[in-house]
């Protein structure tokens, strides 16, 4: 098969993309194929994912089933089938309209998931390299998209989008313009956005008025390649809400290492008392309308008996939970106390018809008549997603879940004590979620640069992985890599930063120097990751007592990673590749913005043998230590703590390995 690669690819990379291609082959002949590919960051995972899958997907309906055992590279010692470098041609009398339109049609879809957004930005980096085109969207949350200025301004902007939809006469005017924006000519193919991310849709979205968050639904549905945080394909909830249709498509989970958390969490609802009432209220007034009371009545009736079955499980909230074991029920038990709510296995799939009405009624713009507010649709979809798992599979999944009654205890005014119960159902097991999407596709394909121990990983999954890869790194480890162990700094005081010695001046004092030095001998960006927000900020205090932290910012000037959301991260790291390239931000401009100048080197004596970049401060498991794009200059030194685990011999290889 033809691969349209930019770049000349290393071994690793041709290995990667016949994984792939491989997998991809397998499942059209199998019916379904996964694949686990283990590769180390900065080996040119996404570009050789969807360089390889984009082609198999060009020449998907023009290419013959493959002979079992011929053109599978993986009989072949896992790298690439010679390529006899003829190009496929079409099928002789077929037009090549009604190819084009063949492919469309059978071609599968690839959705391609990352954990965050701006990885998902990544991505549309690398494939803007390639010379692939093919219809795209971007699915993301209406926080990203949304363009109407009072949702966006609201406290919710779920809850403001749906009530202005539901109000007929105020309405939301970039509502009626989504289509206009999904049509619009630069996203066609040969337009400027053809290739697009989040910002570019939202900028077409002011200019035409039109609503992003709707267009990239419409968008989705055609297109061949859709990027998407995972939770909008692992969880069926959010699948659901969002119109997404998995089935016989291809999922590339990228950076997938923490996958089973994910899978374990979109298994597992939380509801507290209050929602669960509220929820009630609702069901109650729309079970009086006779045209849909048959809906909501069965749904009112469960609702009620889980409130009643909670209030009926009361203690004291200042027992230990743990010591209270009638608060966790698990298998037959779990059952046993469902049924006294209401909700039995048999009546189960009746309740769930009524819950899937209510809330696609809830969802459906176009939706005339009452309905569920977000919030209550949101509840009721998320306890009848978990239910359905638990139930599901004729009750094969029963003993890996927990039902749990958790009572916290808090403050009511000034005196009175009050409790707040929430009803858990616990998903113990990821392969209970992550098989339904296995058995749903044509190929999962799970990438990440620390997938090992694989075994156990696809063990935990309880999904058969027919192709897995350890990649090695492209680069030389003997001529490009030094890597060492700091154990004392320039005063030769010992630099141990354990719980003991964390807190003494001498230690934090040295590590600074430590620093200042490491950043005065190596060029461009120096990233330092410490082992807890705590330890940095208290040594941001010491070193701006004592002067150090000013001669660390004359060596490089330093940012230092948010404790708040991600978005709070993006301007810190724009600044950080700015002062990197040379860039500073000078002065307010006219209208207040800030204009960024270059840099020119600053005349400083104390400068003289700094090396230009800048430091940036970070946290080991935080914002910046997984899924940024650090390449070459962006990090020429990276400095951690080193972790010494004492691994005893109960602990299982994998948890000692993501301690590590
Ligand atoms: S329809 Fe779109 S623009 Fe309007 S409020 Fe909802 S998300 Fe915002």
């Amino acid at each position: 098969m033809p691969v349209e690669f930019p770049y000349k690819p290393y071994g690793t990379q041709l290995a990667f993309m016949g994984r792939v291609i491989a997998t991809l082959d397998r499942g059209r002949r199998q019916g379904r194929s996964h694949a686990l590919l283990e590769s180390p960051t900065g080996t040119g995972k996404s570009l050789s994912l969807l360089c390889a899958a984009l082609a198999w997907q060009r020449h998907y309906p023009l290419r013959a089933p493959p002979a079992p055992a011929a053109a599978d590279p993986l009989l072949y010692g896992g790298g690439f089938v010679p390529d006899d470098t003829q190009q496929q041609q079409p099928t002789p009398g077929v037009p090549e309209k009604a190819a084009a339109a063949a492919k469309k049609k059978n071609a599968p879809t690839i959705y391609y998931a990352t954990r965050t957004h701006s990885q998902i930005t990544q991505v549309v980096r690398e494939l803007r390299k390639t010379s692939y085109r093919v219809r795209m969207a971007i699915l993301a949350s209406r926080k990203h998209y949304c363009v109407n200025k009072t949702a966006c301004m609201a406290d919710s902007i779920d809850e403001e989008c749906k009530r202005l939809l539901d109000d007929k006469v105020q309405g939301c005017p970039e509502f009626k313009n989504a289509q206009k924006l999904s049509r619009h000519p630069s996203l066609q193919t040969g337009g400027s956005y053809e290739v697009h991310d989040i910002e570019d849709l939202l900028r077409v979205g002011r200019q035409v008025k039109g609503c992003p968050y709707f267009a990239a639904q419409t968008m989705a549905e055609a297109a061949q390649l859709v990027f998407c945080p995972y939770n909008y394909l692992i969880s069926p909830i959010v699948r659901r809400a969002m119109d997404i249709n998995i089935a016989g498509s291809i999922v590339i989970l990228d950076e997938a290492h923490n996958i089973e958390d994910i899978a374990r969490d979109s298994g597992s609802v939380d509801v507290d008392e209050e929602s669960l009432n509220s929820l009630k209220e609702e069901l109650a007034k729309l079970a009086t309308d006779q045209a849909v009371g048959k809906i909501y009545q069965p749904l009112h009736d469960i609702i009620e008996g889980l409130s009643t079955w909670i209030s009926a499980q009361e203690g004291d909230p200042r027992d230990n939970e743990f010591d209270n074991p009638p608060s966790f029920w698990t298998g037959e038990n779990a059952v046993k106390e469902l049924q006294k709510a209401g909700i039995t296995p048999a009546y189960f799939p009746i309740l769930q018809e009524c819950a899937t009405k209510a809330v696609k009624a809830a969802s459906d713009t176009e939706s005339e008549g009452d309905h569920l507010t977000g919030r209550g649709a949101m509840t009721l979809e998320s306890l009848f997603s978990s239910l359905s798992h638990f139930f599901g599979r004729n009750g094969r999944h029963l003993y890996d879940y927990q039902l749990a009654i958790q009572r916290f205890a808090h403050r009511e005014g000034t005196s009175a004590f009050g409790v707040r119960n929430v009803m858990s159902l616990w998903c113990l097991n990821p392969a209970v979620v992550f098989q339904d999407i296995a058995d749903l596709t044509h190929s999962v394909i799970l990438t990440s640069g620390t997938l090992s121990p694989m075994g156990s990983f696809a063990s935990e999954l309880g999904v058969q992985f027919d192709a897995c890869m350890e990649a090695p790194h492209v680069i030389d480890a003997d001529s490009q890599v030094f890597a060492s162990v700091l154990s004392s700094g320039p005063t030769t005081h010992r630099l141990n930063a354990s719980y003991k010695t964390a807190d003494a001046y001498s230690f934090q004092d040295e590590l600074g120097a430590s620093i200042e030095e490491i950043c005065r001998i190596v060029p461009g960006g120096a990233l330092v990751f410490f082992p807890s927000y705590k330890l940095l900020d208290k040594l941001k205090v010491r070193w701006s007592q004592t002067g150090q932290w000013a001669r660390l910012n004359a060596r490089k000037p330093v940012f230092v990673e948010p404790r708040g959301s991600t978005e709070e991260l993006e301007p810190v790291l724009n600044g950080y590749y700015n002062a990197i390239l040379g860039k500073v931000p000078l002065k307010k401009g006219r209208g207040g913005a800030k204009q960024i100048v270059k840099n020119r080197v600053r005349k400083n004596s104390s400068q003289e043998s700094a090396k230009g970049g800048a430091a940036f401060l970070a946290v080991c498991r935080g914002k910046v230590s997984e899924g940024i794009d650090f390449s070459d200059d962006n990090a020429r030194v990276v400095v951690s703590f080193i972790f010494i685990v004492i691994c005893l011999k109960e602990f299982s290889v994998k948890f000692c390995t993501s301690i590590q």
